[in-house]
């Protein structure tokens, strides 16, 4: 290995159960530290590529490269990896130090080592008052932390988490994400997680493989995936997008909603992706490239900005975030209003 090499590597990965495709035949590259969601809709394989790394799914077709070397084959005992299921999977009569040291007898490492490493993993996961305490005594957002810390504390290279926070409530929800990005931080560890919420793959992953049916149709960081976001499936899926239809011809983009631009790409059905909070109400003339004009359907004040919800021509939707708090004044449900967008802020995709 070299130090650019990636710490994961799968080629042409697959998983069939029967007739179902659950992973149709993918790459994927993980850089040693990388905080990955692999983030997808329920049912596009999302669970079955984590267990194919950890080696509880046996794969159809492909290679599992950890570390340098090939684990395809390999049980999950023998590799370098570590999973936190989902609901955690753990002894409901033991105590949690016990939990946490389970993994370390079962290796046969020396009892003094084990004391020592499961004060440090109880530790980084701050445990330690609650080491005496059986799990069945434990709160969900305790036993969350007491399944990392048995999982930590075999030092993995790759620890895979599969929907980590699904069965917490909201609010410790938001509570473990910060937990999480804290230990990934102190541990300088590679994690894997599969989450179906864009919202928490955003907050924590540093690169996001986003799936859907079986397919990984963008792996990018966040920033790429939601300015440049590959499909339409993508944009719409990572945050709040409006997907306004027209075609190419010629290098000649026409859009159903009004606007009609030069952008050089294959003729045929396109979409233009524009986030509301690039959509500017009233603006100011010469301020917005494409400019169109909508009758202001729904008005809401969000604090920080206005949301405004308007019909453009041919009934097309446009909703714009405009941080100008004084539109509430000024506008209201049933009037035309012009709205703009530069192009900068638009990316047109093939509407295949
Ligand atoms: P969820 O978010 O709902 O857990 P997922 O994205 O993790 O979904 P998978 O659990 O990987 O999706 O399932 C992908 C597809 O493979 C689904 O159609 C599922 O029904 C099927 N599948 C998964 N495991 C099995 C199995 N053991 N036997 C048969 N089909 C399976």
């Amino acid at each position: 290995m070299t130090p650019t090499d990636p710490l994961v590597r799968l080629r042409g990965l697959a998983k069939s159960f029967g007739r179902v495709e659950a992973v149709a035949p993918l790459n994927l590259d993980i850089q040693a530290g990388d905080f990955l969601a692999i983030l997808g809709p329920s049912g596009c394989g999302k669970t079955t590529l984590l267990r194919m790394i950890g080696g509880f799914v046996e794969p159809s077709a492909g290679q599992i490269e950890i570390d340098g070397r090939d684990v395809t084959r390999l049980g999950p005992e023998r590799r370098p990896t570590n999973m936190v299921f989902q609901g955690f999977g753990l002894f409901p009569h033991m105590t949690v130090r016990q939990n946490v040291g389970y993994g370390l007898r079962i290796a046969k490492v020396p009892a003094t080592e084990i004391g020592a490493r499961v004060a440090e993993a109880l530790s980084l996961v701050r445990l330690e008052e609650l080491a005496d305490r059986s799990i069945d005594q434990l709160s969900g957002g305790q036993q969350q932390r007491v399944a990392l810390a048995r999982a930590l504390v075999m030092r993995p290279a790759v620890l895979l988490l599969d929907e980590p926070l699904g069965a917490l409530d909201l609010k410790l929800r938001q509570a473990m994400q910060e937990e999480l990005r804290r230990i990934h931080r102190q541990t300088g560890g590679t994690f894997v997680f599969v989450t179906h919420d864009q919202g928490e793959a955003l907050w924590l992953a540093n690169r996001i493989a986003v799936m859907e049916a079986g397919r990984i149709v963008q792996e990018d960081s966040p920033e790429e995936i939601y300015a440049r976001p590959a499909t339409r499936f993508v944009s719409t899926f990572i945050g709040e997008a409006n997907v306004l239809r027209g075609r190419r011809t010629d290098g000649h983009v026409m859009l159903e909603a009004g606007p009609a631009f030069a952008e050089s790409g294959a003729d045929g059905a396109v979409i233009a992706v524009v986030r509301p909070e690039k959509v500017r109400i009233d603006p100011v003339v010469g301020a917005a490239d494409h400019r169109v004009e909508g009758e202001v359907i729904d008005l809401v004040y969000l604090g920080t900005h206005m949301r405004v919800e308007l019909r453009l021509e041919g009934g097309v939707k446009l909703v714009a975030h405009d941080p100008d708090l004084s539109l509430r004044g000024r506008i209201e449900p049933g009037r035309m209003v012009a709205a703009g967008w530069s192009a900068a802020d638009q990316r047109v995709i093939e509407d295949r």
